[in-house]
């Protein structure tokens, strides 16, 4: 295994990546405790946590970790791969990981020979799984050389690029950072992939044409635009706008992002508006697996209305692998990540509805089985894309819809209970 790296030469960070003593880490939310998650996009390492890049909008607000600026491990490295590696959900070959999602970013000076030794090590170990690195920060061409030369783990890069130019959103914006690695490494990639994820996209920061133009352009280099909204969270909205920003949605939180379909609209016509060849998606999973040629790992195709900006080409990879499990096989997925076999389910047209089964362990199963896993309590509203609702409304055929759905996981839960 590449050895751990302890001094780092670094400007904006520390020099030397501590672990953080057990006492401090006692005192941490559970959630920046948790080292391995499972996030929809992939199952996401996380023994890092800390950053001094302080994008306004940053999730770690909601952690009470945002003033933490200088990365740190809570365990360490090889300690952590054997963690991932060793988690229920893990799947050699085929679960996505993710790689320092949640409370750092990868490529910063201290992280970056961290985020190395992991790839570096699963690549070793043979593991050809997808793996998302997800960045705003310097790539490059001496780390593309590092990333080109693995040979089993399938890495994405997915570039944070929003076009905001608003330093108070984010400070990054002040710089030509991002659009400067998302180029050298458009330009340096062979094997690894590049996509432009084209967030938050929020009415009144960066949904004027020009900006969209702008951003749009960038675009032109990669394998794929992926593009979503802002977590509207009443902690992130709080600090902006203390900034002075202005945050444009009304105060009804929400778990998801938002997105409304107006400015869904608006992005498309944006981007075949500006002739660029390189696909536009909704959908993370679907930018990825796009790049590496696979069908959508989340069964997007379940939800048809998110893949009418996909090409030809994608949509029938996932046509092709889009399977309904049967009861049986939901079942045996269950049994083989060790979760409660008894537990609800209804495997419904495009999707299996559950009930209280969490998230983290409906994603593993999402994953497995290329097959969209839904919560009865978090309705999919048409059009909505799974984003929040907010700028979309439940007609009234849609809440009887998700009043017979209800209805129907409460009769099948029944019968199982018999
Ligand atoms: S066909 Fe649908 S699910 Fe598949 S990649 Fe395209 S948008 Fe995603």
């Amino acid at each position: 295994m590449t050895a751990e790296p302890v001094f780092i030469t670094s400007t904006i960070g520390p020099k030397t990546l501590r672990v953080m003593p057990a006492k401090q880490q006692d005192g941490l939310d559970p959630y920046m405790a948790q080292i391995i998650t499972n996030r929809k996009s992939g199952l996401s390492l996380n023994h890092i946590i800390g950053c001094p890049l302080d994008c306004g909008y940053c999730v770690r607000h909601f952690w009470g970790n945002f003033e933490v600026k200088i990365p740190q491990l809570l365990v360490t490295t090889p300690e952590a791969v054997e963690m991932l590696v060793g988690n229920e959900a893990f799947r050699p070959h085929t679960t996505p990981l993710q790689l320092f999602n949640k409370a750092t970013d990868p490529m910063l000076p201290g992280v970056k020979p961290h985020t190395f030794a992991v790839l570096e090590e699963l690549d070793r170990r043979g593991y050809t799984n997808l793996v998302l690195i997800i960045t705003r920060f310097h790539v490059t061409p001496a780390d593309m050389n590092v990333l080109e030369a693995l040979r089993n783990v399938r890495v994405t890069l997915l570039f944070t690029y929003s076009g905001i130019r608003d330093a108070r959103v984010e400070p990054i914006a002040k710089t030509t950072t991002t659009v400067d690695s998302i180029i050298t490494a458009a330009r340096l990639r062979q094997r690894t992939k590049v996509i432009l994820y084209w967030r938050p996209i929020v009415p009144g920061w960066n949904d004027d044409a020009d900006t969209m133009a702008d951003v749009l352009d960038v675009g032109r280099h990669v394998d794929a635009v992926v593009f979503t909204g802002y977590y509207h969270k009443e902690e992130n909205a709080t600090y902006l706008r203390e900034l002075g920003v202005e945050v444009p949605y009304e105060d009804d939180f929400q778990r998801r992002k938002v997105l409304p379909g107006e400015l869904d609209a608006k992005v498309v016509q944006a981007w075949r508006d500006s002739g660029i060849t390189t696909p536009l998606f909704r959908k993370t999973s679907c930018g990825v697996t796009y790049g590496w040629q696979a069908a959508d790992y989340n069964g997007h195709l379940g939800v048809p209305e998110i893949c009418d900006i996909c090409p030809e080409e994608q949509v029938r990879r996932c046509r092709a692998a889009l399977k309904a499990p049967t009861e049986e096989e939901f079942r045996a997925a269950l049994e083989s990540f060790g979760y409660d076999i008894g537990a609800p389910f209804l495997v419904e047209d495009g999707h299996v509805l559950t009930s209280a089964l969490g998230e983290q362990r409906r994603y593993a199963l999402q994953h497995e089985l290329g097959y969209q896993v839904w919560e009865v309590a978090h309705p999919h509203v048409h059009a909505a894309h799974g984003r929040a609702l907010q700028g979309y409304v439940l007609s009234p055929d849609e809440q009887r819809q998700l009043g017979e759905a209800r209805d129907r996981l409460a009769a099948a839960a029944r019968y199982d209970d018999d």
